[in-house]
Parts: C-alpha cells; structure tokens; sequence
C-alpha cells in the first residue's frame, strides 16, 4: 500500500493537533509515509490549511454525527487523542470527556480491523488534581513521576484512562497515556494556549504604552517551571505510537529542562521590543489584578490593533484564555521528571526558552500579533 500507516488526530486544530498534522506528513517520521485524517468542529482554518491530511468536520459530543463521519474510516491504523471540553464542575468534565472519547472509539473501533494503537494526552493535573480541585486537595510533590497513585478525587483524565484500558483488553489493541506540562505551542483555537494569550497580552500594554507587568505572585516570579514543547509533545506520540518499547505506559512528557517566569519574561519583552517591569520594583507587590480582570474591557482595543497592523481577524475573549494564565501564574512550582522515557528509549528534549521564541516568532509570522 501507499501508507505504511494512517493515523486519527481528533482535534486537529489543537495545540497539539496541529503539531501532529504537521509533523505525521513528513517523509521522514517514523511509522510513515503516513495518511492522516484530522477531526475538529470548526471550519478548518487558513493557519491549518497547508497540512497534507483529510480534514473532518465533526462534533464528537454527537454520538450519531460522530458515527455517521468516522465509522467509514475503515483504514485508521492509529489514534491520537489531543482535545478535550471544558465544563463548570469535574463532575461535567468526567461526564462529557468520557462521552466525547467513547463516541470516538464505538464509532472507529469496530469499522478499522488494521486499528493497532490510541495514544491519550491528558496532563499534569493528573498529580495535581482537576482545576476545581486546585488547592482543595493534597497534590502530589514534584517532581512528578508516572508511578504516583491517583488523587482520591475526580478526574476527567482518570475517567479517560479508564475508558482506554477497558477498550484495549476487549480489543487487543496497545496504548500509551502522555502528560505533559504547561505547552508552548501554536493554536488560534486552543482553550489553553499561554504562549499565544501572552502574546496578546505584551501586544495590548506595548499598544497603550505600559510596560510588561508580571501577574502572579513573588514565589510564581522565581519558581522552576518546567513547559512542554508541542512538537515534542507530537514527537513523543508518534514514538509510543510505533516503538515497542513504549507500548502500554503512561509517560510524561515535557521538555526536559526548568526554567523561571522571571527569565522568560525578559524574553517576551525582548520579542515585542519593549520594557518590562521587574517585579522587585513594582510598588503593588502581591497586590495584583488578575489576567482576567486586566482584559476584561480590551476587547475594544484588541479590535483597533488588529485593524492597524492588518492582523488575521480574531476576537480577544478567543486568543486570550486569560483564566488559564491566571491559573498557571498561581501555581509556584511545577516540574516533572523525564526518566521513564529516557529508560523507555525516548530522548528527544527542547530548549525551554527557544521553544517560547519559536512559538511567538510563528504567532507573528502567520500574522496573529503585531
Ligand atoms: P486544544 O484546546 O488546544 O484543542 C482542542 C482541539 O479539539 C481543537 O482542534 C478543537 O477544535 C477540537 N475540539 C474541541 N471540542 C471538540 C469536539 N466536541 N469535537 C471535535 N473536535 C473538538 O487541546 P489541548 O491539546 O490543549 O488539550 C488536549 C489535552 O491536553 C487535554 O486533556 C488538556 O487538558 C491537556 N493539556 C493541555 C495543556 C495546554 O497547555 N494546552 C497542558 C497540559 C495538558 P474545535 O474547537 O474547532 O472543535
């Protein structure tokens, strides 16, 4: 045949989707050639566009549009799993993830007899607790490795695992579960895309004339981080996927290296060619308004910047997932360990603060910022 492999990204406009639909066409990649089919809701975007893969059009919440869309895709070799909804409560989470991932699964499963393996991203949250458990519960201390029990709470990444494991023993199929960290990556349509939304952010105060400020807290300004490079998040994938050595394990997957917001928001300064204020030298200390408080009304002067420097239209309460910024700048501390990879056979790392440049130079280049 053509393809030695064919692959199913469901949410391939994603932070990570869009790394894989980039990443699985090349000739080089391992399992490959590669034929990819890449499954969103949306109208497929221009910044997607040049992706040699079949875009589907599909609300995986829908049992029957899923199963009218995906049951014919009878030669998918390979799953990977890389969306997810966000509810109010962890309680919805479970309910509608769960939901999202088996309509995916009743509708290819049975149609795709070449079907081998699903690869699952989930995250850090699995040692941490769900984001309406953040500081309710008891998280796990990092560095986080891939052996820690379960927090005792709910979880809609524990609800997925379980789904995949009970597929997989009726099935015979193999699996891997891959965590990673906060991602630096390239996404308009993320829910969660902090490269992007500090982008837009350092956008707006250069726009008005004020200097970056930091938005967390002292201990967040000179915590170690560590950050998860969406192509390394994809090359990770695309190893579990075809290596044996990977098969059946869960295994995080971040960049390798730590750094510390206060280094890196030099960087973004350095990137937007303007000033930022050192958070030694700001009066309000930990007095600070929240992301979502600061942009709240911007909406109107996003609009004006977008006009005056031709950007691609976007709206602000779309690019700039404000609530997610807030959340990860209140947090200190979080690193993970890559061990069990590296033991697995995986050594694949990025440097944390090219990465974060490469990501802004491509949110400029494909004309999202100024
Ligand atoms: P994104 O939010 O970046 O992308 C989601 C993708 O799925 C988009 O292509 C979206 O397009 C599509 N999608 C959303 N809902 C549906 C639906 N009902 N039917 C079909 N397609 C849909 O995803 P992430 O990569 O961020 O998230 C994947 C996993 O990674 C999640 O479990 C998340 O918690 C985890 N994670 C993410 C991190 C991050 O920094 N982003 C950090 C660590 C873990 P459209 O909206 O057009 O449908």
């Amino acid at each position: 045949p053509k393809y030695q492999s064919v692959a199913l990204v469901a949410g391939v406009t994603g932070i990570v989707g869009n790394s894989l639909a980039e990443i699985l066409p090349l000739p080089d990649t391992p399992g490959g050639p590669w034929k990819v089919y890449g499954v969103a809701r949306r109208a497929r975007p221009e910044w997607n566009a040049d992706h040699p893969i079949e875009y589907i059009q599909c609300d995986l919440s829908d049992p029957h549009q899923t199963h009218s869309e995906l049951s014919q895709l009878t030669d998918v070799t390979h799953i990977f799993y890389v969306t997810w909804a966000s509810k109010p409560t962890e309680a919805e989470n479970c309910e509608a993830n769960g939901n999202m991932f088996r309509n995916l699964l009743d509708a290819v499963i049975p149609n795709a007899p070449n079907l081998q393996h699903i690869c699952l991203q989930t995250g850090r949250k699995h040692y941490v607790g769900s984001f309406e458990m953040l500081g309710k519960v008891e998280p796990h201390e990092p560095p986080f490795h891939e052996d820690l029990p379960r927090l005792n709470v709910p979880n809609f990444y524990y609800t997925l695992e379980d789904i995949l494991f009970e597929e997989v023993k009726k099935e015979g199929l193999t699996w891997s579960v891959h965590r990673p960290s906060v991602i630096f990556g390239f996404s308009p349509y993320s829910l969660m895309n902090i490269v992007g939304s500090l982008c837009v952010y350092a956008a707006i105060c250069k726009h008005v004339g004020k200097k970056l400020r930091f938005l967390g807290s002292r201990g967040v300004w000179n915590g170690y981080w560590d950050a998860s490079d969406a192509d390394l998040i994809a090359e990770h994938e695309i190893w579990a996927a075809v290596d044996p050595y990977a098969k059946n394990e869960a295994f995080n997957c971040s960049n390798g290296d730590v750094y510390k917001w206060k280094h890196l928001w030099r960087v973004l300064a350095e990137q937007f060619d303007m000033e930022f204020e050192d958070f030694d030298d700001d009066d309000e200390g930990e007095l600070r308004p929240s992301m979502e408080e600061m942009m709240k009304d911007k909406g109107p002067v996003w609009d004006e910047i977008v006009r005056e420097n031709g950007l691609v239209p976007t709206k602000l309460e779309e690019i700039g997932n404000w609530w997610f910024v807030d959340v990860m700048f209140g947090v200190e501390s979080s690193v993970d360990s890559m061990n069990k990879s590296k033991e697995h056979g995986f050594v694949g790392f990025r440097n944390s603060r090219t990465s974060f440049v490469t990501w802004i130079d491509k949110m400029k280049s494909y004309r999202l910022v100024p």
